[in-house]
C-alpha cells in the first residue's frame, strides 16, 4: 500500500506537517490533491500558451484552442463519449445538473410529470431538480433510502413503484457522498429507460475512483468535477447523449455559442460550443486532460480496487471503537472509499477539530445531505475519504487519533 510505490511522491502538498505531525489527508470526498503533472499543465499553459481560444487567428491563440479543444476529445476518451461534442465544460457538478435541470427542465417539464431523484442526493443534485419542479408544476419525488440505519441501498422495491411513465427524470448519484454507496447506475439508466424517463447522474464521487463507460451506462447526461479526480478547481464535465443537447436551447446567453446576431434576435451553434458562453476556463480544461492522463497511467480498476481495500481496512479498524456508529454498507459490503460514523455525545466538529491537531484532515457536518441526515436521525456524521495516495498506515493514525478523542470525552 499504496499499490504504487512511488505515488506519494507525484503529490508535493503531502509531503508537510500540520501541526507538527506528518499530514494525513483523508478529505478527498470534499476534494482530491493534484499531481504534479496537472500543476506542471497548469504552469505551462500560463507560461508559454495563453491566450484566449476559437476567435484567434495567431499562434498562441491557436495553441491555447488546440490545447482546449485537445482537453475535451481527452475527457470524452476518460469516459468513453461517442464524440467529443457531447463535452460540455464547467465549473464542476453543480454547474452541470443546473444547466439540465434549466435547460432541459424548462423544455419538457410539464404539470402532471414527475421528477425523480433519490434520498441520498447531494443537495447539489437535489435542489436544482426541485426548483425545477417548482417552476414547471411537476411533482417531486424521491426513492427512499432503506431503514433508519441506512444500511445503504436505495428501497428498489420502492423504485419499481415510482417509475412510471409519468416520470420524465431520473435523477442519482452513482456513489453517495456520505454513504459510500455504490448504485447500480447502469441497471437504473435501463429501468427509466422502460419508461421514457431521461436520465441525469451525479458522478462527482465517481469518476475519477475506477472506470466509467457512459455508453455502458447508458445514461442521457452525466455530471462530475475536475477537483475531485486530481484535477484543478473551477472545472467539469457535462455530458450529454447529442440527440438530446442538439434540441436543448441554452441556458447562459452571449459570446462564443452563436452563429448569427442581430439587434432582434440569435442563433445558436450547435454543441458543445451552445453550452459554452463567454470565455472558458482554458487553463485548468487543459490540466483536467493532465489529470484523465495521470488517472489512466494508474489504471483505473486499480485505483478502485484500491479505494475498496482502504474502505474495508478502516470498517475493520474503525468498527470496534467503543460507542461508534458506522453507515453506510456493512464491513464486507461492497462500498466506495470512503466511511462515515458517528459517535453518541461527541460532535463531528469536535472530532475533525482533535483529528486535525493529529495531523488527520476530515470531514464533519451534514456533507450537503441534510436530508438524509435526518432521515438517519443525525445532524452530521465524521466523513474520512481516501484516494489512490492513502495508505493503511494513514488509517492507523486516523484510529489512534479517534482513540484519544474518545478518551478526552470520556467515552471510552
Ligand atoms: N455531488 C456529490 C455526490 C458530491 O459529493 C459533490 C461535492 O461534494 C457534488 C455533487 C458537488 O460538487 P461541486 O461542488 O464540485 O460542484
Amino acid at each position: 500500500m499504496p499499490t504504487w510505490p512511488n505515488v506519494r511522491a507525484d503529490f508535493p502538498v503531502l509531503h508537510q506537517q500540520v501541526n507538527g505531525k506528518p499530514l494525513v489527508y483523508l478529505d478527498n470526498g470534499a476534494t482530491s490533491q493534484k499531481p504534479r503533472s496537472v500543476i506542471d499543465a497548469l504552469v505551462h499553459y500560463y507560461e508559454r500558451d495563453n491566450s484566449n481560444v476559437h476567435r484567434g487567428l495567431h499562434t498562441l491563440s491557436m495553441r491555447a484552442t488546440d490545447g482546449y479543444e485537445g482537453a475535451r476529445t481527452r475527457v470524452a476518451r476518460f469516459i468513453n463519449a461517442a464524440d467529443p461534442a457531447e463535452i460540455i465544460f464547467t465549473r464542476g457538478t453543480t454547474e452541470g445538473i443546473n444547466v439540465v435541470a434549466r435547460s432541459w427542465g424548462h423544455a419538457h417539464l410539464k404539470p402532471g410529470d414527475i421528477v425523480l431523484a433519490t434520498g441520498m442526493e447531494h443537495h447539489s443534485n437535489l435542489v436544482p431538480w426541485q426548483q425545477a419542479a417548482r417552476a414547471s408544476g411537476a411533482t417531486f419525488k424521491f426513492v427512499p433510502v432503506l431503514g433508519a440505519d441506512a444500511e445503504g441501498g436505495l428501497d428498489l422495491a420502492a423504485l419499481d413503484q415510482l417509475l412510471t411513465p409519468q416520470v420524465k427524470v431520473f435523477a442519482f448519484t452513482h456513489i453517495s457522498n456520505t454513504l459510500g454507496t455504490i448504485n447500480p447506475a447502469a441497471e437504473f439508466c435501463r429501468r427509466a429507460r422502460a419508461v421514457g424517463a431521461v436520465t441525469v447522474i451525479d458522478a462527482a464521487q465517481s469518476v475519477g475512483h475506477g472506470p466509467l463507460d457512459v455508453q455502458a451506462l447508458g445514461c442521457d447526461f452525466l455530471a462530475f468535477s475536475g477537483h475531485k479526480m486530481c484535477g484543478p478547481t473551477g472545472i467539469g464535465v457535462l455530458y450529454g447523449r447529442r440527440a438530446l443537447l442538439d434540441k436543448l436551447a441554452p441556458d447562459e446567453t452571449g459570446g462564443g455559442m452563436v452563429v448569427s446576431v442581430t439587434y432582434e434576435a440569435a442563433t445558436w451553434k450547435p454543441a458543445p460550443e451552445r453550452f459554452e458562453a463567454g470565455t472558458p476556463n482554458v487553463a485548468d480544461a487543459i490540466a483536467l486532460g493532465a489529470a484523465c492522463d495521470y488517472l489512466d497511467a494508474l489504471g483505473r480498476d486499480q485505483i478502485a480496487a484500491h479505494d475498496a481495500l482502504l474502505a474495508q481496512y478502516a470498517m475493520e479498524q474503525l468498527s470496534v471503537l467503543p460507542g461508534i456508529r458506522i453507515i453506510g454498507p456493512r464491513v464486507g459490503a461492497p462500498r466506495s472509499g470512503l466511511v462515515s460514523f458517528a459517535f453518541e455525545g461527541v460532535h463531528a466538529h469536535d472530532i475533525v477539530t482533535f483529528a486535525d491537531e493529529d495531523g488527520v484532515a476530515l470531514r464533519g457536518g451534514h456533507h450537503c445531505n441534510q436530508p438524509l441526515m435526518r432521515h438517519l436521525g443525525l445532524t452530521s456524521t465524521t466523513r474520512a475519504s481516501f484516494y489512490l495516495y492513502n495508505t493503511e498506515q494513514e488509517i492507523d493514525v486516523l484510529v489512534a487519533s479517534m482513540r484519544r478523542i474518545l478518551k478526552f470525552f470520556g467515552t471510552a
